[in-house]
């Protein structure tokens, strides 16, 4: 059965990349899912290289789980095409797939051991017993779990549990491994550590990997392209620093980087640079260059960290220190803007030179940090 893709039989572990690790892995053209009139998946298209991680992040229900499980071969798609290394597999059965996959509950065969467990996707496929064997070591060697072959899963921690899962979905060596929000069920200490470790294994093994998370922070780690995930529709597909610095959408700002947005109107552009007047403030910021005419109605939008706070009277705007809290290295504020009725303006500083409550400062930004999205006139 070698079209499951047991790559490289004999590939030594450590270090070594997997033999698919070059060109494109999986791409997705149009896929589209409906139940009745809820359109769970909307026209999504990606194309994923071989070595990548990619994970899909969005709140619940924006169909990040239905996407996977097409791509599994689980859910059947109403249109659309799934190739996998270059195969068109959008109609064959998820084994035919050469896909492994990792789900949020372990789903470990609790009369087996963990060796067992681990090996089962290669019994499946018929591997001979030595080889199994000498796969399954090198295997649990990775995840760190040597020594623990001869234990049932219920005598592992719920972290062990999640490792074992890891090791079964890597045991044959997929092109591609699915994870739905694997770390969902772990506590927070554990599910840090699992990052970093799922990361260095994936790096280690030139492994490609999409993942499923809903917790921004989990999928800015990990990832090396991010899917941002509303009501179906793929928001944006882009590098972590790419969504941060060069939201294409405000709801990729408001998500990723919990920006404040502040009502304007273009104003005039200057060389590099778009000024925009604030509606609540009256004051004049300057933006990254922006292809708008003069006269559109904006939302800007600045992350808390990529504001400072300066002198009164300086910056953009100047306001009052309504509250600021220190968090850890941060120091978190918000300011009520002098003139404007809006919400506070929220500010996050390296603690130390925070400002304190009660304090008056202007506010400035670094034109780069500055984003505009034009707004419907009638609306804004
Ligand atoms: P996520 O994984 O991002 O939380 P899902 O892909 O599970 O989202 O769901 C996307 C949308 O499709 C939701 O509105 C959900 O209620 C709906 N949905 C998912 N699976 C089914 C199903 N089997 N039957 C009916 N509706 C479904
Ligand atoms: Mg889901």
């Amino acid at each position: 059965m070698a079209e499951f893709g047991i790559a490289a039989p004999s590939v030594k572990v450590a270090g070594v990349k997997s033999a698919t690790a070059t060109g494109k892995a999986l791409s997705v053209v149009a896929l589209r899912k409906t139940y009745g009139d809820v359109v769970a998946v909307d026209e999504a298209s990606m194309e994923i290289a071989a070595g990548e991680f990619v994970t899909f992040l969005g709140s619940s229900g924006s169909g990040k789980t239905t996407t996977l499980m097409m791509i599994a071969g689980f859910c059947e798609p109403d249109s659309g095409t799934i190739t996998v290394g270059g195969r068109d597999v959008t109609r064959l059965a998820p084994q035919k797939r050469g896909l492994g996959f990792v789900f949020q509950q372990y789903l470990l065969f609790p009369h087996m051991t963990v060796a067992e467990n681990v090996a089962f996707p290669l019994t499946l496929r018929g591997v001979p017993k030595d080889e199994i064997r000498r796969r399954v070591g090198e295997t649990l060697e990775i995840a760190g779990l040597s020594g623990f072959g001869g234990r049932k899963p219920r005598e592992l921690s719920g972290g062990q549990q999640q490792r074992v899962a890891l090791c079964r979905a890597l045991v044959y060596r997929p092109p591609v491994i699915l994870m739905d929000e694997p770390l969902g069920a772990l506590d927070k200490k554990l599910r840090d550590q699992l990052q970093v470790e799922i990361k260095t294994i994936q790096q280690e093994l030139g492994l490609t990997v999409i993942y499923v998370t809903h917790d921004q922070e989990e999928a800015l780690v990990m990832s090396d392209r991010i899917a941002v995930m509303r009501n179906g529709l793929i928001e944006q597909f882009d590098t972590p620093r790419e969504l941060f610095e060069r939201p294409r959408t405000p709801f990729v700002a408001d998500f990723l980087g919990a920006a404040n947005f502040l009502p304007g109107r273009i104003e005039q552009h200057d060389g590099e640079h778009t000024l925009v007047r604030l509606d609540n403030s009256g004051g004049l910021i300057k933006a990254r260059h922006h292809d708008l005419a003069s006269g559109t109605r904006v939302k800007v939008a600045v992350q808390p960290g990529r504001l400072r706070a300066c002198a009164a009277g300086d910056g953009f705007c100047t306001g009052t220190v309504e509250n600021a809290t220190y968090v850890g290295t941060l120091v978190r504020a918000g300011i009520r803007i002098d003139g404007g009725d809006g919400p506070l303006l929220r500010l996050e500083v390296p603690a130390g030179r925070g400002p304190v409550a009660g304090e008056r400062v202007g506010i400035s930004a670094d034109p780069e940090d500055v984003n505009l999205f034009p707004t419907d006139e009638k609306a804004g």
